[in-house]
C-alpha cells in the first residue's frame, strides 16, 4: 500500500484537468506514474506553494499536517500538471534538484507526474 500525496500547480490546475478528474482515473487505472504502485491510498492533495517555486515550504506544512492527522504519506507526486508547467510554461522548479532537498528533508520517495492522459 503506498501511501501518496499528490501536488499540483498552482497555476494551472482546474484549467488542464477540470477536478483533478485525470488524477483520480490514472489512480482507478493505476496508469501512469500510478502504476508503480499495489494499491493507493491518496492522503492529500494540494498545491506546489506557487511561483517562484516554493514547495518546500507547501510540503513541510503538509507534512506537520498529515502528522497530526496520523494520516502520514510516503509517497510524494508532483503533478503531470507540474511536468508540463516545467517543461513548457517557464515553472522555475527544477525537478532534479528539488527531488533530493525533499526526500532527505521529509523521508519521502518523490516522483515526478501522476496520470498519463
Ligand atoms: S495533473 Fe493531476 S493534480 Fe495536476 S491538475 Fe491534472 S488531475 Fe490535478
Ligand atoms: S509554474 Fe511551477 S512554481 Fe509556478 S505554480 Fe506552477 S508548478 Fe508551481
Amino acid at each position: 500500500m503506498a501511501r501518496i500525496a499528490i501536488l499540483y500547480c498552482k497555476r494551472i490546475q482546474d484549467h488542464s484537468c477540470v477536478a483533478c478528474a485525470k488524477c483520480f482515473k490514472g489512480m482507478a487505472e493505476k496508469a501512469g506514474e500510478f502504476a508503480r504502485h499495489d494499491t493507493i491510498d491518496l492522503v492529500a492533495m494540494t498545491d506546489c506553494g506557487d511561483c517562484p517555486g516554493l514547495t518546500v515550504p507547501r510540503v513541510k506544512l503538509l507534512k506537520e499536517l498529515t502528522r497530526g492527522l496520523d494520516r502520514e504519506f510516503d509517497v510524494l507526486h508532483l503533478g503531470t500538471c507540474m511536468k508540463i508547467a516545467m517543461e513548457t510554461a517557464q515553472c522555475p522548479i527544477d525537478f532534479d534538484s528539488l527531488k533530493p532537498v525533499l526526500e532527505a528533508k521529509f523521508g519521502v520517495r518523490v516522483v515526478l507526474g501522476t496520470h498519463p492522459y
